[in-house]
Parts: structure tokens; sequence; C-alpha cells
């Protein structure tokens, strides 16, 4: 059988179940935005995320320096969707034998100011050739209360700490490969090529958060991860979905429907969770609500419309 014939999360499943782990320090194993593992007490979170090129990022549309950041930003993300803060991390490269050596140098100058900006280090890596351009980050984070995907209860706010939607108009813009760019829409490819972790966060989620998870895959199918590992159904008010300026130009400009990125864009990299209280912060919106029993819905006035859980699949 064909991978493209088992899809990517059949095929994590089926090559999960070859790798049991019997190993009390290990916490949380596979199935979250890290791992979490107990040494002598402290909390260590593990994660890696990789760049391909030609899938992840164009090397012909995109800044080499953004590149850099945007794998380190992938890997933060995870880190702080778990409550943590990035620590140490080791590189692995695979680039083609002609790559210009000034190529990956500016990706290199990326990274290092994304490793300034989040405040770690990177303590060793390795190279190989291969055909396409391939970055690879594990990254170890750490926390003082690992927060999972599967707590949320019934009750809790569903919070987020900022817009979505955005990276996917970035990114069908940049493929315009259009000569000159409005404004709003040189924004909007930044947040697809330049995404940035808000690390500030992470003393609130420690406080506040039950399931946390961040948005890669897109708000509706990251969501369903909450809904299906905490087994809740999550209600998503429509009109509290906050809807971002810039994107509604682009969707006003280009004739689209404005909720199918809200709800269905990934790679926003922005943090999803569920709490019991109030919280008043700038930039932190109440989208929905969960409750007893399974799916996520749209609440509309009174119309409640079930939603299909779908996202990006790399297989
Ligand atoms: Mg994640
Ligand atoms: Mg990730």
């Amino acid at each position: 059988m064909k991978l493209n014939q088992i899809g990517e999360f059949k095929l994590i499943e089926k090559l999960v179940s070859l790798l049991p782990i019997d190993d009390k320090d290990v916490v949380v194993g596979f199935g979250d935005d890290c791992a979490c593992i107990n040494v002598n007490g402290k909390l260590l979170l593990f994660t890696n995320d990789i760049q391909v090129e030609n899938r992840h990022f164009i090397k012909e549309l995109q800044k080499p320096e953004n590149i850099g950041w945007k794998l380190i930003s992938v890997n933060v993300s995870d880190v702080l969707a778990c409550g943590g803060i990035p620590r140490w991390a080791q590189i692995s490269l695979g680039l083609p034998k002609n790559l210009e050596y000034s190529f990956i140098e500016e990706v290199y100058i990326g990274i290092k100011k994304a490793l300034d900006y989040y405040g770690f280090y990177i303590t060793g890596g390795n190279v190989s050739s291969s055909n396409e351009i391939i970055l690879d980050l594990f990254l170890v984070g750490e926390t003082e209360k690992f927060l999972s995907r599967k707590d949320a209860q019934e009750g809790d706010y569903i919070y987020i700490n900022g817009f979505t939607g955005l990276a996917r108009a970035g990114l069908e813009l940049l493929l315009m490969e259009k000569k000159e760019y409005e404004d709003f829409e040189k924004e909007l490819i930044q947040a697809f090529t330049k995404p940035t972790v808000d690390l500030s966060l992470k003393s609130l989620l420690q406080k506040n958060a039950k399931a946390c998870i961040d948005i890669s895959d897109g708000l509706v199918a990251d969501l369903g991860h909450i809904s299906k590992q905490s087994d809740k159904k999550i209600v998503l008010f429509k009109e509290k979905l906050p809807v971002n300026t810039n994107l509604k130009k682009y969707c006003e400009k280009y004739s689209k429907d404005i909720y199918d990125y809200i709800l269905y864009g990934g790679e926003d990299y922005i943090i999803a969770f569920s709490c019991d209280k109030e919280l008043k912060h700038k930039n932190i919106y109440k989208i929905g609500k969960v409750e007893q029993g399974k799916g996520i819905y749209l609440k509309e006035d009174k119309k409640i419309t079930k939603l299909k859980v779908k996202g990006f699949e790399h297989l």
C-alpha cells in the first residue's frame, strides 16, 4: 500500500503503534504538541518540526532570512502550546550540493535573529546532501505544568490570542507572484512568511488554561484535536470570531468567503485554549464554549451548524 492511500493521520497512528512506551519518566508521549519528560522532577518538553522546500516554503518567492525565522517560530509555538518556554535545540539540514552558500547563510541570519528574540540557543546539528532544502529542528523546552489537548471541561470558554486566516491569504498572495503588492497584502504575506509567537502569553496560560493547542492546521482542525482528545463538543460564536481588517480587504478584493479563511486557514501559530474564567486581556478573544458531546459547531444567532473538521494533510 502506498502512503497516499493511507493518509497522514492514519500513517502516524500505524507508526506510533509500533513504538509502545514503557517508561515512567515519560509523562506524555505521542499525540500532543510536545512530549513531556520528567527529568528528576523537572518537566522538559520535546518537539520537532520541519520546513521542506516546495512543501513549506518556495525558495524563489521567500526571503531566506524569513525561512530561518519561521523554522524557529513553528517549533516555539508547540512549546508554548504546552505551557512552556524554549530552551535548547538541535538542527538537521538536508542541502542540495549546488546550493549557493549565501542562501543558507541568510537562513542562519534569520535563525539567529529568532533565537535572540525568543531567548535560547541551538547547541548542535548535522548536515546531509539532499534533492531539496530540508530544515529540521528538534527543540527542548521547560514547563512548570504540562498543558495538554485533553483537559477541556464542560462549561469552559474557548479563547484565542490573535487572528486566524491571515497566513493562508498571505500564501495565496505570494503564489500570485504579482509585480506590485498593496501594503495590506504585504502584511498578509508577512503573516505567512514570518510568523511570530507571543511568549508573554505563557504566564496567563499557566495560571488559567486547561486544554491548549497551537493553530497550525486551521482553527477548526486544531480545535478538533481538543474536542476529540477531551471528548467534548466545542461551539464557536460566529460574531465573536475576530476579523482582521487586512483579511477583510483581501476577501473583498478577491471575492472570497472570509469565514472559510478564519475557520479553515492554517499556519497562524497563535494559541487556542480553554478556561473556566472570564478573561479580560488585550488581544485575547473569547470565541466559544465547551459543552458535553462531540464535534465542532458554529453558532450564529439561534442557528447552530456542525462544522466539518478538515485540515491540511501532508500525504
Ligand atoms: Mg502544534
Ligand atoms: Mg508543529
